[in-house]
């Protein structure tokens, strides 16, 4: 596995690549590497000659000065990890490299980037779309892989590429959230977590396998919303900060009573962690 630091030596070394035919995917991540990102890197190699990873704390997504200053860091275990499951290239980066200068640049990109996640986290997505655009044309990949456990990003990381990058080729591709048997999405908050929190965190992916069980049985969008408020109230470890259920597509929250195409999706603060997760309904 062979790790760069610069943009400079990693352009040049997929340009070889490119050059005698191979095929790359590229999984960007921010580190702190769980099963959740290998399953992202695993779906790489099946579809790809070379795996790409980036590790880099993005400053520009964080809202939140704390968050960014508590995110979790371990770059020799995510070399590792990343070493085990088949990955060729990690770029890992520092901020002055990937940001000489101040990004300034505004995606304007409408409804997508404006509810849930967009509301609860101003500026969240723009700084996204600034760190995956960029690494976009650095990689130059032929595909892109990004997990359903953020399933806004997905969405909005569409939208940018059609608005702002039509030519690029790369193919983004969505896959499956990893969870914990128990059922917890796994995060690299949860390394945050207490295992006390730990049981509490359970309730959030409990509650959304049972409001699609609910939802299966014809329960109705009020009916929904009151159970998982209801479900998440129980332990005083958790805070609900919202629950939406939005069109799969185009992300706009439901109003009708009776709905299809829709996925759930939720953020709760464990204590101090802040958790998301979503189903698919
Ligand atoms: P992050 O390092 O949290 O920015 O995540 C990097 C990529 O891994 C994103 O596309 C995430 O959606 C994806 N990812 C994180 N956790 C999971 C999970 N439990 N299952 C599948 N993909 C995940």
């Amino acid at each position: 596995m062979e790790v760069f630091k610069t943009i400079k030596d990693l352009k040049a070394r997929l340009n070889d690549l490119r050059t005698s035919g191979k095929t790359i995917g590229f999984t960007p991540t921010m580190g702190a590497l769980h099963l959740g990102h290998i399953s992202l890197v695993e779906r790489s190699n099946k579809e790809n000659d070379i795996s790409v990873v980036s590790i880099f704390v993005n400053p520009t997504q964080f809202n939140n000065k704390e968050d960014l200053e508590k995110y979790p860091r371990n770059l020799e275990a995510d070399f590792d990890l990343l070493k085990k499951n088949n990955c060729d290239i990690v770029f890992a980066p520092e901020v002055i490299e990937m940001y000489p200068q101040e990004d300034t640049r505004v995606f304007e990109l409408g409804k997508v980037t404006e509810v849930m996640e967009g509301k609860f986290r101003p500026g969240h997505f723009n700084g996204v779309c600034q760190v995956v655009s960029h690494l976009f044309e650095i990689v130059e990949a032929d595909r892109a892989y990004f997990g359903q456990k953020d399933y806004q990003q997905i969405a909005v990381i569409r939208a940018m590429k059609d608005k702002y990058m039509p030519n690029l080729k790369t193919q983004i591709i969505s896959c499956p959230i990893k969870r914990e048997e128990s059922g917890l999405a796994l995060s690299s908050r949860n390394m945050r977590l207490s295992d006390k929190e730990k049981q509490s965190a359970l309730l959030i992916s409990k509650c959304l396998f049972e409001a699609k069980n609910i939802y299966d049985k014809g329960a109705s969008l009020n009916e929904i919303i009151d159970f998982i408020n209801n479900y998440i109230k129980q332990d005083s470890t958790l805070e609900m900060e919202y629950v939406e259920i939005a069109d799969k597509d185009t992300l706009e929250t439901i109003k009708e009573q009776k709905f299809d195409n829709a996925v759930i999706c939720i953020t709760v603060y464990c204590n101090k962690v802040r958790l998301i997760d979503n189903i698919l309904l």
